[in-house]
């Protein structure tokens, strides 16, 4: 039996996908590993919808996997997630003690920063690099990400700030303070959308697998090789996370259950 009557005879797509539409019938298989049923089910979902999207606008197989593997699909899905959160906003959000110049959550105490996409990776060294050899937020604090202006504590990468950054929230920046110098105090954490943004990116890479590669960057490190005139691609080779991280990344945010 060739390929072709086999997938009608089984209803199910077998080899290498060739187009959009083959990439969609992929997806009911694909998982999400750690992030949990119910964001492994939007994930789905989310996915189905970019896929028939992309599909019903003639994208191509290469412009539909490209954009999954950098993980412009899973910013743009999480973007969504938290446009519709915030159409009914949690406690996390009317009640935030944000305000620009508060940044203790940008010391990145013993930690990568976050796990970020390849789109998010490129477009923060792209945006930093600029400033490379200025004062960073090093000068501040020791451990604080080196995007952070020294002086005013304002993000310096602000509108390339990756989806980690742009999900972090707190009613409480005391407890933000001692968190970052390694307390444990409640009142700070990611919104439930970032969880939905990992399980995209974590579904994109099963989704792709044998296609495409689907990298996970350190923040941190991104940020640290721009400002100190690393090129791009020198950065991205030792920022670049091993498999397991995004799984990891999920499986912690599932666990923090999110605001
Ligand atoms: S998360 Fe905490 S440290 Fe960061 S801006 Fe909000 S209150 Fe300040
Ligand atoms: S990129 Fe900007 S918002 Fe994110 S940790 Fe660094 S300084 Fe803070």
């Amino acid at each position: 039996m060739s390929p072709r009557t086999d997938r009608r005879a089984t209803g199910k797509p077998k080899g290498r996908p060739t187009s959009v539409a083959d990439l969609r019938a992929r997806l009911d298989r694909a998982r999400a590993t750690g992030a949990g049923k119910d964001a492994e089910a939007r994930a789905r979902r989310m996915l189905a919808a970019y896929l028939d999207t992309a599909a019903a606008h003639g994208m191509s197989l290469s412009q539909a996997a490209g954009e999954l593997a950098r993980g412009q699909a899973a910013v743009r899905l999480g973007d969504v997630s938290r446009d519709t959160l915030m159409q009914n906003p949690p406690r996390a959000v009317t009640e935030a003690a944000c305000a620009e110049g508060c940044a203790f959550c940008c010391i990145l105490q013993g930690g990568d920063g976050g796990t970020i996409t390849e789109a998010e990776a490129i477009r923060l060294h792209d945006a930093l690099a600029p400033l490379a050899g200025q004062p960073d937020g090093r000068g501040w604090h020791p451990a604080a990400c080196p995007a952070l202006d020294p002086e005013t504590r304002a993000c310096r990468a602000y509108d390339a700030r990756p989806t980690i950054c742009r999900s972090f929230i707190s009613t409480d920046a005391e407890a933000c303070r001692v968190n970052a110098e390694g307390g444990q105090e409640a009142g700070a954490g990611l919104l439930g959308s970032h969880l939905d943004y990992l399980a995209v990116h974590a579904m994109a890479r099963d989704l792709l697998k044998g296609l495409a590669r689907v990298p996970t960057y350190a923040m941190a490190r991104v940020a640290e090789g721009a400002v100190e005139s690393e090129d791009r691609t020198a950065t991205l080779d030792a920022a670049r996370h091993k498999p397991r991280a995004l799984e990891d990344a999920c499986r912690d945010a599932a666990k923090a259950g999110g605001r």
